[in-house]
């Protein structure tokens, strides 16, 4: 389980986090919506604390960090237990797609290699991607280079991986068969947290949708709820305009 008590964040003196309080069960699909700059990519950078938050609490399972007085110990071992999947892909473009996946396996988890080769081979062949695996980033698709950059996080296999907006940067005709891809792995019970534009993804795929506003949680729960009767004024102002 997951659970995020009361997180601030502020940029200088813009607050864009104020005292946001989540709790994510273990094999939750939850989908994060809310209009541009409502803080839904701040929030999930600081579950892992990509961002620093300035004040509360991120728990995984039995392993806690008070954002107040971390230190570069818990930092990493709360990284250890989070993948992150970006909007931009992130891939190394002077290494191969195996080598890309490989990466974090024998850096960051000190595997030998392998080991890593195996489990790599392993979660490309998962996202359908075992023939490029000597291809560079440049000769993929962007709808390829995401599926190596979730084959990268589900290799880690962390306790919760976190999606930042992953279709967003590609063609329409490519967004598809990434969705497709995290649909799989949603499928097998990994946790995930996922900030997206995509109403039918989070409408098919989630158990729970969460819908931000001006750095607060407005309103969350099933999405068969929120979809159709949402109770506050805002999310259901927001759901009007893009639905
Ligand atoms: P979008 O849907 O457009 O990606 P969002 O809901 O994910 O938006 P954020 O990217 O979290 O919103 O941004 C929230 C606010 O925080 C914005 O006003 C943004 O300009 C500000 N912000 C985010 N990152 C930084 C940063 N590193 N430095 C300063 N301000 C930042």
């Amino acid at each position: 389980m997951i659970q995020l008590k009361n997180i601030k964040k502020s940029f200088h003196d813009q607050e864009v986090l104020r005292g946001i309080n989540l709790t994510v069960k273990k094999g939750e699909i939850v989908v994060i919506l809310g209009p541009s700059g409502s803080g839904k990519t701040t929030f999930l950078r600081c579950v892992n604390f990509l961002e620093k938050p300035n004040e509360g609490e991120v728990i995984i399972d039995n392993f806690s960090i008070d954002c107040k007085k971390p230190n570069k110990k818990d930092i990493l071992a709360l990284r250890k237990r989070t993948a992150m999947v970006f909007q931009h892909y992130n891939l190394f473009k002077h290494k191969t797609v195996l080598e890309n996946v490989m990466e974090g396996l024998i850096i960051v988890q000190k595997l030998p290699k392998e080991t890593a080769k195996k489990k790599s081979l392993e979660v490309l062949e998962k996202v359908g991607l075992i023939e490029k695996r000597d291809a560079y980033p440049s000769q993929l698709s962007g709808g390829q280079q995401q599926r190596v950059g979730i084959a990268r996080a589900l290799a880690l296999n962390p306790e919760v991986i976190l999606f930042d907006e992953p279709t967003s940067a590609l063609d329409p005709e490519l967004v598809g068969e990434v969705l497709e891809v995290i649909k799989k792995i949603a499928n097998e019970g990994i946790t995930m947290i996922v900030v997206t534009h995509e109403m039918g993804f989070a409408r098919d795929v989630s158990n729970h949708v969460v819908f931000m506003d001006q750095g607060i949680i407005v309103e969350e729960g099933h999405p068969a709820v929120i979809f159709t009767n949402p109770k506050e004024e805002r999310t259901k102002r927001f759901l009007k305009r893009i639905t």
